[in-house]
């Protein structure tokens, strides 16, 4: 059951996809060959994690290199034991940006299947696959008469097909390594509802990169390298008030307010209330104190009668110096990601819903103010197609170079000059690995910043000003 397979998609979305990737722009600039090889090879670094865990550390806090230092004494003792080798724990500062740490994921390793297996949900599955234990909730079928100490291997369920409870599943399923069962079978489907608490304590992942669960909390915040590099593009500064339109779990918000130093006023807004909670337990755990979060539709979220003006949404037109739209979209960058049951209809879904808050953005920028998109997808129709579009829609936009850019430009196919591409920020893994698409990235981890800046979940940022 190798691991190495490509993304399984539903065949409709793996025809729209190719024909993205394989539009007519791309095939005049590089011809059919080498865009099917980059289609392929983006197929198969989805199912794989990126090659670094990316740390963002709380620099308004402490400097980095104490962090640094702390960071490495937990992951010694926690992690890989106190006996463990100074030299084996790898923490590297990111060359051109001044709050990330990097640490090389190791893998994949030859680990023995065992006959006792656990299977996990696919969501559960990737955050193993990152580092991450088992916990209950994620788990869906265990043997029989698992207790508690039992040394299992644990899968994830590819197609959603395994009922919760199961004793054995013989769908397709993925081996993401091996662990210690902590809770008997009995107590993890005691009830009807999932159980919380740690489940599986993994011993022999196929990947090793450490668990992040309970380090630093206050300083060190798992984040991907690209949603680090959006605050630093909005630029955020002290005193300003800033709007983040689709903001919970707040991994964004958090940073933007500690990038101005927790002076001035972040508002968070997101349509869904109970992940409002994740975004003040955040910005609680990190120390900072401007952010004010509301559970809002940021598609209504421009107000007209100054008279209503409450503290809250919605806002009169140009309040806010800079904006985030950091979108919800149909998520085809997230690595690992080794299986998607979206329809096509799913991931169409999202470009209209994006524009009508890309509308609000606007409305609510002020003149001179700076509007960031992004999205965590592939797609041409929910990045390089809506910039093309909004730059037509609203002429009060410019399109800004970014700083810090260490991903690839802009993708052709959505009619964007060279120029404009090159503004556009894409992180596209695609391109970091091996030419032949089939062994993963050229060489192991290594501290080369290409391969940190490249090899990351798919992304795209683009910035506007306002005239
Ligand atoms: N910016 C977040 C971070 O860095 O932690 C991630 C945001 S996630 C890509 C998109 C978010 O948009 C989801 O939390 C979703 O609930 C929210 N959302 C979707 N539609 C929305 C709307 N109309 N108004 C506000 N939030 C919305």
């Amino acid at each position: 059951m190798p691991i190495f397979a490509q993304i399984s998609l539903k065949p409709e979305v793996h025809n729209y996809l190719k024909d993205v990737f394989l539009n007519k722009e791309i095939l005049a600039a590089s011809g059919l060959k080498e865009a099917e090889c980059r289609f392929q090879r983006l197929l198969m670094c989805l199912s794989h994690p990126p090659a670094y865990t990316c740390v963002r550390v709380s620099t308004h806090l402490a400097p980095l290199e104490e962090i640094r230092q702390k960071l490495k004494e937990e992951l010694k003792k926690q992690i890989y034991g106190p006996s463990t080798d100074e030299a084996a724990v790898k923490i590297l500062p990111h060359p051109c940006i001044p709050d990330v740490l990097l640490l090389p994921v190791i893998g994949p390793r030859s680990v023995s299947q065992l006959s006792s297996e656990v299977v996990v949900g696919a969501q559960c599955g990737s955050a193993v696959l990152r580092g991450a234990h088992v916990f209950a909730p994620g788990i869906l079928a265990t043997p029989k008469f698992m207790k508690s100490g039992d040394v299992v291997s644990v899968f994830s369920d590819l197609e959603g097909k395994c009922t919760r409870g199961a004793k054995f599943f013989q769908g397709q399923r993925v081996f993401l390594g091996n662990g210690v069962a902590e809770m008997d079978r009995s107590t993890i489907f005691c009830s009807d509802k999932p159980v919380s608490g740690l489940g599986i304590r993994m011993v022999e992942s196929l990947y090793q990169s450490p668990s992040f669960d309970g380090v630093l909390p206050s300083l060190a915040f798992l984040q991907n390298l690209p949603s680090v590099v959006v605050g630093h593009v909005l630029g955020p500064r002290p005193g300003e008030r800033i709007l983040d339109m689709c903001a919970a779990p707040g991994g964004k918000t958090c940073h933007i307010a500690a990038l101005m130093g927790d002076q001035g006023e972040v508002v968070a807004l997101d349509r869904v209330r109970n992940k409002l909670e994740r975004i003040r337990q955040n910005a609680q755990m990190l120390n900072l104190h401007c952010i004010k979060a509301y559970c809002f539709n940021s598609t209504q979220a421009v107000g007209s009668d100054p008279a209503q003006q409450t503290e809250g949404p919605p806002f009169l037109p140009e309040s806010f110096d800079r904006v985030l739209l950091d979108a919800p979209c149909s998520g085809l960058g997230q690595r690992p990601n080794m299986a998607s049951t979206w329809s096509l209809k799913e991931i169409r879904s999202y470009q209209p819903l994006q524009r009508k808050l890309f509308h609000a953005a606007v409305k609510l920028l002020k003149k001179g103010g700076v509007l960031v998109y992004s999205t965590c997808t592939v797609t041409l129709a929910e990045n390089e197609e809506q910039v093309a579009w909004a730059l037509h829609t609203f002429p009060c936009l410019t399109l800004q170079p970014q700083e810090p850019h260490i991903g690839a430009e802009g993708m052709l196919g959505a009619g964007l000059s060279p120029e404009q591409l090159r503004c556009l920020q894409r992180f596209s893994p695609e391109l970091s690995w091996d030419q032949t698409g089939s062994e993963g990235p050229a060489e192991p981890p290594t501290p080369l910043p290409c391969t940190a800046n490249w090899d990351t979940i798919g992304f795209f940022i683009a910035k506007f000003t306002k005239n």
